[in-house]
C-alpha cells in the first residue's frame, strides 16, 4: 500500500509553494489580543501560514489546556484581517468538526495523537470527504512504521494534500533536546515516500530558543520542504512551551539567516558528491571489519572470564575504558554525546557476545 498525493505538492497552499513553508504562530491561542497581535506582526514579516493550538496536550493536568472552540473565532479574524492561511491541532472528531465549521484551512495530528491508530482513524472517518490539507506530526516514539501507519489512514479516507512534521522523538535520556530529532527517521521517512513533503518543527525538537536556527539549518540542508515554528508576541508571557517561542521580529531574523542549497543542480557538484559519498561507504565498511574484530576479541575475552570465575561485567575497567575514549573523542573534535552513544553500545554488543559464550561452555560442559 502507497501514499496517493497530489505530486504538485503545496499546491494547497497557494502563493507558499516557494520552498521552505513557513508556517508560524503561538503554541497556544491565549486571547483574542494575543493572537492578533501575533498574526499582524508574523504577516507584516511575510508569513503566510498562521498556527496556534486550540485544544493543547499536557503532559500534566491542571496545566493551560487551551482556549477551546472560542479561540476560532480569534483565527477566522486572522484569516480575515490578514490573509493568511489558518491551522491548528486536531486530536478527536469534536475537534475536527469545529475546525471545519470555522474555516480552519490546515489541520495537524499532534505527535501524542499519531502514536495511537484508534484516534487516527477516527480523525480520518471524520475527515472522509473533505478537502483539507492535513499535516501529521510523528509519533513521540520513533517508530517510522507508526508514523506512514497514520499517513496512511488518513491518505486512506480520500486525502491527498498531505505532509509529514518532524517534531523529535522522547527520550529518558538527558539530552540537549527536549525531543531528539533523530534525523535518519525522517530520512527513512523520505527514502520510503519521496513525494512526501517534510516540515521540521525546530521548536518541539529543541525546547529552547538556543537551538533552534541550527535545528531548522539542518532541516534545510537535509532538503526537508519547511519548517513550523512557534512564535508569540510577547514569549516569556506564554501559558505554554515560553522558552521556546520566538518574537514575530526573532522569527524574521532567524529565517533570513538560513542558506538555502540546491539539491540537484550542476552535474560537477553531483559528482563530488557521489565521491564523497563512496569514501563514506569505504569507511563504514572498515567500521564493520573493525567492529568484527573486536567483538572477536570480546568473545576470547569471555572465554577467559569463564575460565577463570570472573564476572562479566568488570565495572571499573568499563569506567576506564570509557574515560579514555571520551578524553581521546573529544580531542579528535567528536562530540561527548556522540562517543557516549557509540561505546555504549559496543559495550553492550561485548557483553552480549561474552554472555552467549559463556552459555555455551555451560551446555558443552553439561553434555
Ligand atoms: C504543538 O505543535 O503545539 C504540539 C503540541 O506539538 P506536539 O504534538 O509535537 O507535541
Ligand atoms: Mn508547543
Amino acid at each position: 500500500m502507497g501514499i496517493d498525493l497530489k505530486l504538485e505538492n503545496f499546491s494547497w497552499c497557494g502563493e507558499c509553494i516557494t520552498r521552505p513553508l513557513i508556517i508560524a504562530g503561538p503554541c497556544s491561542a491565549e486571547s483574542e489580543e494575543q493572537v492578533m497581535l501575533t498574526a499582524k506582526a508574523l504577516s507584516a514579516n511575510g508569513v503566510k501560514i498562521f498556527r496556534a493550538g486550540i485544544w493543547k496536550p499536557r503532559t500534566r493536568p491542571n496545566a493551560f489546556e487551551g482556549v477551546g472552540s472560542e479561540g476560532l473565532k480569534w483565527m477566522r479574524r486572522v484569516k480575515e484581517e490578514t490573509g493568511m492561511l489558518t491551522s491548528t491541532e486536531v486530536a478527536n472528531v469534536k475537534h475536527v468538526y469545529e475546525a471545519l465549521k470555522n474555516g480552519v484551512d490546515i489541520i495537524w495530528i499532534g505527535a501524542r495523537t499519531s502514536a495511537n491508530p484508534f484516534a487516527v482513524q477516527d480523525i480520518a472517518d471524520a475527515l472522509r470527504g473533505v478537502d483539507i490539507p492535513v499535516l501529521v506530526k510523528n509519533p513521540v516514539n520513533p517508530d517510522v512504521e507508526l508514523w506512514i501507519g497514520a499517513l496512511e489512514r488518513i491518505n486512506n479516507a480520500g486525502i491527498t494534500k498531505l505532509a509529514a512534521i518532524h517534531r523529535g522523538f522522547s527520550t529518558y535520556d538527558k539530552t540537549l533536546f527536549r525531543n531528539e530529532p533523530q534525523w535518519q527517521i525522517p530520512i527513512e521517512l523520505r527514502r520510503r515516500i519521496p513525494d512526501l513533503p517534510i516540515i521540521t518543527d525546530p521548536s518541539h525538537i529543541c525546547g529552547n530558543r538556543q537551538l533552534l536556527y541550527d535545528v531548522s539549518q539542518k532541516a534545510m540542508d537535509l532538503n526537508f520542504d519547511g519548517l513550523i515554528i512557534e512564535s508569540h508576541i510577547n514569549p516569556d508571557k506564554a501559558l505554554s512551551d515560553a522558552s521556546q517561542q520566538l518574537t514575530p521580529d526573532a522569527l524574521k531574523e532567524l529565517l533570513d539567516r538560513l542558506i538555502l542549497r540546491e539539491s540537484d543542480g550542476d552535474p560537477e557538484v553531483e559528482l563530488n558528491l557521489a565521491e564523497l559519498r563512496e569514501q563514506i561507504d569505504k569507511l563504514d565498511d572498515k567500521l564493520i571489519n573493525l567492529f568484527e574484530k573486536r567483538m572477536q576479541v570480546a568473545g576470547e575475552i569471555g572465554s577467559h572470564k569463564k575460565e577463570n570465575n570472573l564476572t562479566i561485567l568488570q565495572s571499573k575497567r568499563w569506567d576506564d575504558l570509557l574515560k579514555k575514549r571520551l578524553n581521546l573523542g573529544v580531542k579528535k573534535g567528536l562530540s561527548e554525546e556522540f562517543i557516549l552513544k557509540v561505546f555504549r553500545s559496543i559495550h553492550q554488543e561485548s557483553i552480549n557476545r561474552q554472555t552467549v559464550i559463556m552459555n555455551t561452555d555451560d551446555k558443552s560442559k553439561d553434555a
